[in-house]
């Protein structure tokens, strides 16, 4: 399998290339030239297997280059022990036909881990095929929960530095919490001044400055990148879809008709995977694009017009306050297979802050998607409401998806089964939560979590209790323009 740069579809590389490089050079982001297709057979092989198994499995149709033994090694790797229970990807039933799909059972209790403990090994494979013999440099902008869940995985990994970089005001205190008391020799934290895009578009910026480059090279290293436009933190999250398909499908779930998926939406990372697994031959009829106030997505997919000149919000739903969805670009060279296009709409965005796409790239993307968009208020009654009718406890992410896909069956009245994606734990957003029940809100973080865990009883994860008592180590706030910099400072060059 080779991939193609979505600016530039003549530029042809190994799956080893696009996982240790990240980005292609001229700015495009890699994608595989078709979607490998499972048959009927697969599909039966793939419900007697474990999840480690099935990642096995679907990582193969991608990674050629890797041997099966490689890859094995990796997901054994990744899935072995650092999650609780066996099953990194376990579905909760709401009722007989909605499933929510827990994706928080790692070692930072957001979705980020099923990707994240699994780059290292991808990663470190890779750039032994690539054989270059240079360090890999990791600078990551972070909503919140990729920073943590990138740090924990390749803190201490050979050959590696992350450089991690938060909007210092932007996300919760567990999040910050979780980053600047993160252990290990090869990993950088800092604050910024701003909010997610100003740190991914810095970051992004120096991927592309040949001046950076150079010097790093001068000094033994090459950059990669461990944020969603990376490949090889988009092929693990295809598998979590197939595995849920094949789980309901074991557990009796009537899937004749198909059934839709609803995912709480930022980079546009986790909904392009669940938009893998449809191209592979899982039944999914629609894909719910779940928005907070910041709904550029929704708004998108109802008029074709993608414009991020609008007020940016802070909400209670942090990871998701997004306005440019990196990977969206795959979505928009998938629908278009065009790259000129692509380079078009990128440029315009760039120049003008938005762009609109033609009639025939709407049309697809409302047969595939439906967007919808839930604010603050609305995302707190999910969460009571969940919670007094079902015994549920979600967070602030996994509530605006529980919101908009009532509203999809609402207004569509499609009865099919919803899988709903969650993407991190309650307590990690446990002030949120906690008002969302009508309880008063203690100051400190710890006696909220304490007091949230008393009130419902649904238990506090291991990492999250893990964290009081831990000394901070990296309290550095830097503004936008200090990236680079800090990338040097970090390296000692
Ligand atoms: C990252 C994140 C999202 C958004 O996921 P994308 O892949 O960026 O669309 C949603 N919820 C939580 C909790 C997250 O950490």
């Amino acid at each position: 399998m080779d991939f193609i740069s979505t600016r530039n579809s003549r530029i042809r590389v190994s799956s080893s290339f696009a996982i240790t490089h990240g980005i292609s050079a001229e700015g495009g982001l890699f994608i595989p030239v078709s979607i490998p297709k499972l048959s009927d057979g697969d599909f039966t092989k793939l419900r007697s297997m474990s999840y480690i198994e099935r990642a096995a499995f679907v990582l193969k149709t991608y990674l050629t280059d890797f041997s099966d033994e490689e890859i094995e090694n990796c997901v054994k790797g990744a899935y072995t022990d650092s999650f609780d229970g066996d099953n990194p990807a376990p579905l909760a039933a709401l009722g007989t036909d909605t499933r929510i799909i827990e994706l928080w059972h790692g070692p930072t209790c957001a979705f980020k881990d099923l990707a994240l403990q699994l780059l290292p090994y991808l990663m470190t494979t890779a750039s032994k095929h690539e054989a270059d013999g240079k360090k890999i440099v990791i600078p990551v902008a972070t909503s919140g929960d990729t920073g943590k869940a990138a740090l924990e995985g390749f803190k201490d990994v050979e050959n590696t530095e992350i450089i991690v970089f938060y909007p210092s005001e932007g996300v919760s205190p567990a999040q910050k919490l979780q980053m600047s008391t993160q252990a290990g020799k090869n990993v950088h934290v800092f604050g910024i001044v701003g909010n997610f895009d100003d740190a991914q578009t810095g970051v992004k910026k120096i991927f592309t400055d040949q001046s950076v480059i150079e010097k790093l090279a001068a000094n033994g290293y090459e950059f990669s990148s461990a944020n969603s436009i990376n490949w090889g933190r988009l092929v693990p999250q295809i598998v979590y879809y197939i595995s849920a398909y094949c789980d309901m499908l074991n557990e009796g779930v009537d899937l004749s008709n198909g059934f839709n998926i609803t995912v709480p939406t930022g980079n546009f990372g986790n909904i392009l995977a669940a938009y893998f697994a449809k191209a592979m031959g899982v039944p999914v009829n629609k894909l719910v694009c779940a928005s907070n106030k910041n709904k550029i997505l929704t708004d998108f997919i109802n008029t074709g017009v993608y414009n991020k000149n609008r007020e940016f919000y802070t909400t209670i739903s942090p990871s998701m306050d997004i306005l440019i969805s990196s990977n969206l670009e795959r979505m928009l060279y998938i629908l278009s297979g065009d790259d000129e296009y692509v380079c078009d709409l990128q440029f315009e965005l760039l120049s003008e802050g938005q762009f609109e796409v033609g009639d025939e790239i709407r049309r697809k993307l409302s047969e595939t998607f439906y967007g919808g968009y839930c604010d603050d208020e609305k995302t707190l009654e999910t969460i009571s409401s969940l919670y007094k009718d079902f015994g549920y406890l979600c967070d602030t992410h996994t509530a605006v998806a529980v919101a908009v896909a009532n509203e999809y069956k609402e207004v569509t009245g499609d009865k099919r089964p919803m899988v709903i994606a969650s993407t991190a734990s309650p307590y990690k957003f446990t002030k949120s939560v906690l008002r969302a029940l009508g309880a008063d809100v203690p100051e400190d973080e710890f006696e909220a979590i304490e007091k949230l865990n008393a009130l419902t009883g649904v238990s506090v994860p291991a990492p999250i209790a893990a964290l009081s008592g831990k000394k901070v180590r990296f309290g550095e706030i830097i503004d936008k323009t200090e990236i680079k910099s800090a990338v040097y400072s970090s390296l000692n060059i």
